[in-house]
């Protein structure tokens, strides 16, 4: 055998490295998507080098390598001292992992319209990312990352519809727009029964955008999914004298990540489908 190469090992080895390679980049662009969402808030412009918050030096690019650096420098910018958040480098891996997981689930070598899906999912993701950590910071749903996402999914999925010729209602794009809608009204009665006491508006279109691109049946799972895991940070964070009953805390994290994990583990194991469709 020695020599001899089958070409499903080559192509196992190049979406191995495919893989591999999504990973880094999403450590970059976590990075990136990062200084996005911080200028966003202040209308900066996107050009021009990152610079140290506390004492306006500008960060030297060795300074600058995403998880490294942070390692690196303990945690502190070098020029003044002062500690740089942790949300730093855990966003970058977060980005990394998403990346490489979109890959993993999306990508495949021989099959062109898996190239648009992976390409789609990452601009998704990405618009995601920096809406959660937006939302993080200012407790509140940048709407223009939000517009792209769902205006680019309806494209995705109407280009999809309309090259497959599938019946509506079992298309991606009827089955979204039906769990578009149905997540977005669920949303709709929260905040509207609270008197937006218990989520925002912008949690509504963030809800209507998330259960377009999972559709239905995911959308169920999606929503199970980030109440949950919402439910348990907050029983966490009361339990450790950080929260009590009465504080916001930022919803749209959770959402992003219900909707990014049910898109994977939806396209991972098919079956899910019809599980979930009883
Ligand atoms: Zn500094």
């Amino acid at each position: 055998m020695s020599g001899m190469v089958m070409l499903g090992d080559v192509i196992d080895s190049i979406r191995m490295l495919a893989i591999l390679y999504a990973f880094f980049v999403g450590l970059i662009m976590g990075s990136f998507l990062n200084v996005v969402a911080l200028r966003l808030k202040d209308g900066e412009t996107l050009m021009g080098r990152s610079y140290c918050y506390a004492c306006g030096h500008q960060i030297r690019w060795y300074d600058n390598i995403p998880v490294v650096s942070y390692l690196w420098l303990r945690g502190k910018c070098r020029d003044c001292g002062i500690s740089i958040s942790w949300q730093y480098p855990a966003m970058e891996l977060v980005t990394g992992m998403v990346y490489a997981l979109t890959v993993a689930s999306f990508f495949v070598l021989d099959s062109p319209s898996s190239w648009l899906e992976t390409i789609w999912f990452l601009v998704v993701v990405s618009l995601f990312i920096i809406i959660a950590a937006y939302d993080l910071r200012n407790m509140e749903i940048p709407l223009a990352p939000l517009a792209v996402a769902g205006a680019l999914t309806m494209f995705s999925y109407a280009i999809q519809y309309a090259i497959s010729g599938e019946p509506f209602w079992q298309s991606r794009l009827g089955l979204g727009v039906a769990g578009g809608v149905m997540v977005g009204a669920f949303f709709f009665a929260l905040v509207f029964a609270s008197r937006e006491t218990w989520m925002g508006w912008g949690d509504v279109w963030l809800g209507l955008v998330c259960g377009l691109i999972v559709g239905i049946p995911a959308a169920l799972f999606m929503l199970t999914t980030s109440f949950a895991v919402g439910a348990a940070t907050g029983i966490v964070g009361i339990a450790s004298g950080n929260k009590h009953l009465k504080s916001q805390i930022p919803f749209a994290p959770f959402l992003v990540f219900g909707t990014v994990t049910s898109l994977f583990l939806f396209a991972l194991f098919p079956s899910l489908r019809t599980f979930f469709f009883l």
